[in-house]
C-alpha cells in the first residue's frame, strides 16, 4: 500500500473493535512471581485476594493461561463512548525533526479523566457492581486515576471514596472537584479517618503523604467496611489485561495498513499502559513470530527499572498489602516531588518485571526539563498539549526519529500517548521560568531504601 493512503489518523470501525482482553502471562514461559502473604510468604489465595478485591478481578489476577478473556458487553459498550481512540501519524512532528523514520502514537486522552486509566477503572468498578457491592477504595496521587475511578462509579452507581496524596490534594484542586463532580467524596491523605493514616500521621506530623500511604487507607477502609472492596489503577496483573485495548486496537489498526512497527515507546509508572500498548506485540515476540524493540521510559527521579532491584517488596508503606516481585526501589523510597506524578510509585508491575528481567524489553529513564522540551515540541506542531509523564514516552520517539535521521533509517515508531495535560501547567510554567530542576537520587540514598526490603527466599 503506498504512503499517501496512510491517513492523518486511524481508527477502526465498531465491527473491527477488539471483543477480548488480551492476557500475554498465557504466553510467557517464564511467568511473573506470585503475590505473596505479608505474614506467612505464601502465595496468595484467591480467598485472601477476595477480600480485598473483587472475585472476578482476583480471578484474572490469578490467571496465568487464559490468553483472551472475553470484555462483557456493558464494558463494551462503555468503550465505545470514547474508543477506539485514535492512531495518529505524527506527520507534522517528522517533517519538523526532518526524520525518515514515520512516528505515530495511540493518544488515550480523549475522554473526560485525560488519560488511559479510565479502560480498567469502568472494568473494576462493572465487577463490583457485578458482585453487589456498595462502592469501592481507592488512592490517587496525580489525581487520573480518581478521576477515572470516579467516572466509572458514577456510571455504575456505586460509592467511590478516594484518599488523595495530600500535597496533590492541596496543589491540585481542580482534579479533587472533578471527582466531586462525578460523586466521589475525596479525603486528603494521611487522615485521621483511618488506624494507619493516624499511625502514620504521629510519626510524620505535616507530611504531604505518599502513594504507598494512601494505599494504605484505602485498603485499611476496604477491608474494614461491609460491601466495600479496594481497586488499584496500575502495577496489578488485571488492570494490565484491561489496558491490553489500548495495544490490541493499535495493532488492528497497524495491520489495517500492513505496517510493521520495529520500535514501541511507552512511559511507565507502574506499567500499566506499557504493559497494555505491548502486549499483543509482546505476544508475537514470545511466540516467536515477530520481533520489536520495546522501550519503557521513566523518570531519571524514580527510576525502578534502571536502577531498581528485582525482589520482593511491599507494595504500601503500611505493609498491609501483599508482597510483590518486582524492579522496586523499595517501599521506603520517597521520590522527589517531579512534576510527572503519575510516574513515581516506587515498584513496577510484576509482568513487565518479568518481561524485562528475561530480556525481552529495554528501559531508559530521562530528565524532567528534557521530557518538558520534548512536551513543547511535540505540542507545537501536533497540537496536543501532552501529560508530563506521557512526554517521557515523548522524549524518547523524537530521539530515537533523530537517530534515523543521522543513519538514514525509516524506521517505523509507534509511541503511547498516555493523557493530555491540562490539568499540569503549574508544571509547565515551572518550566518556561525556567525554575525547574531534576533531583536524581544517589547510590546512597538507594541503598539505604533497599537495605529495608523483606527478606524473603
Ligand atoms: C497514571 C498515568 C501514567 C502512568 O501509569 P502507568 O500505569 O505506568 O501507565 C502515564 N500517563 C498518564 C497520563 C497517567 O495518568
Amino acid at each position: 500500500m503506498s504512503e499517501k493512503t496512510i491517513p492523518y489518523k486511524i481508527y477502526l470501525e465498531e465491527s473491527e473493535m477488539p471483543t477480548a482482553w488480551y492476557n500475554v502471562r498465557a504466553d510467557m514461559k517464564n511467568k511473573p512471581a506470585p503475590l505473596l502473604n505479608p505474614a506467612t510468604h505464601k502465595p496468595m489465595t484467591a480467598e485472601e485476594l477476595g477480600v480485598v478485591f473483587c472475585d472476578e478481578l482476583v480471578a484474572q489476577e490469578l490467571d496465568n493461561t487464559n490468553a483472551y478473556i472475553p470484555i462483557p458487553e456493558e464494558i463494551r459498550n462503555f468503550y465505545k463512548m470514547y474508543r477506539p481512540s485514535p492512531l495518529v501519524r505524527a506527520y507534522c512532528l517528522e517533517k519538523k525533526l526532518g526524520t525518515p523514520a514515520k512516528i505515530y502514537y495511540k493518544f488515550e486522552g480523549n475522554n473526560t479523566s485525560g488519560s488511559h486509566k479510565l479502560n480498567s477503572a469502568i472494568a473494576q468498578a462493572y465487577y463490583a457492581k457485578k458482585q453487589g457491592l456498595k462502592g469501592v477504595t481507592t488512592e490517587t496521587g496525580a489525581g487520573q486515576w480518581g478521576t477515572a475511578l470516579s467516572m466509572a462509579c458514577s456510571y455504575f452507581d456505586l460509592d467511590c471514596k478516594v484518599y488523595m496524596v495530600k500535597v496533590s490534594y492541596e496543589q491540585k484542586p481542580f482534579r479533587r472537584e472533578v471527582m466531586r463532580t462525578y460523586g466521589a467524596s475525596v479525603t486528603p491523605s494521611p487522615s485521621d479517618t483511618t488506624e494507619v493514616g493516624r499511625k502514620i500521621l504521629a510519626e510524620h506530623p505535616g507530611t504531604g503523604g505518599s502513594l504507598g500511604c494512601a494505599i494504605s487507607e484505602a485498603v485499611e477502609v476496604a477491608t474494614s467496611k461491609d460491601g466495600y472492596r479496594y481497586v488499584l489503577g496500575s502495577v496489578l496483573n488485571q488492570v494490565l489485561l484491561h489496558q491490553s485495548i489500548i495495544g490490541l486496537e493499535t495493532k488492528a489498526a497497524l495491520d489495517k495498513y500492513n505496517i510493521n512497527p520495529d520500535i514501541i515507546i511507552g512511559c511507565a509508572g507502574g506499567g500499566s499502559n506499557l504493559g497494555g500498548l505491548i502486549s499483543p506485540f509482546m505476544g508475537e515476540k514470545l511466540r516467536g513470530e515477530n520481533d520489536y524493540r520495546i522501550i519503557a521510559v521513566e523518570p531519571k527521579s524514580c527510576p525502578s527499572f534502571t536502577r531498581g532491584k528485582y525482589a520482593y517488596d511491599f507494595c504500601d508503606t503500611g505493609m498491609i498489602c501483599p508482597l510483590a516481585k518486582m524492579y522496586t526501589l523499595g517501599s521506603n523510597f520517597i521520590p522527589s516531588p517531579n512534576h510527572a506524578g503519575g510516574l513515581r510509585y516506587h515498584g513496577m508491575s510484576s509482568t513487565l518485571s518479568q518481561l524485562y528481567d528475561d530480556g525481552l524489553m529495554e528501559a531508559t529513564s530521562v530528565e524532567q526539563t528534557a521530557v518538558f522540551e520534548a512536551a513543547e515540541q511535540f505540542a507545537r506542531v501536533e497540537g496536543i498539549l501532552p501529560a508530563p509523564e506521557s512526554s517521557h514516552a515523548i522524549r524518547v520517539a523524537i530521539d530515537e526519529a533523530l537517530k534515523c535521521k543521522e543513519t538514514g533509517e525509516e524506521k517505523t515508531i509507534v509511541f503511547g500517548l498516555t493523557g493530555t495535560g491540562y490539568f499540569d501547567m503549574v508544571a509547565y510554567e515551572k518550566f518556561h521560568n525556567g525554575e525547574m530542576t531534576d533531583y536524581i537520587p544517589t547510590d546512597e540514598e538507594l541503598a539505604a531504601s533497599f537495605a529495608k526490603l523483606p527478606d524473603v527466599e
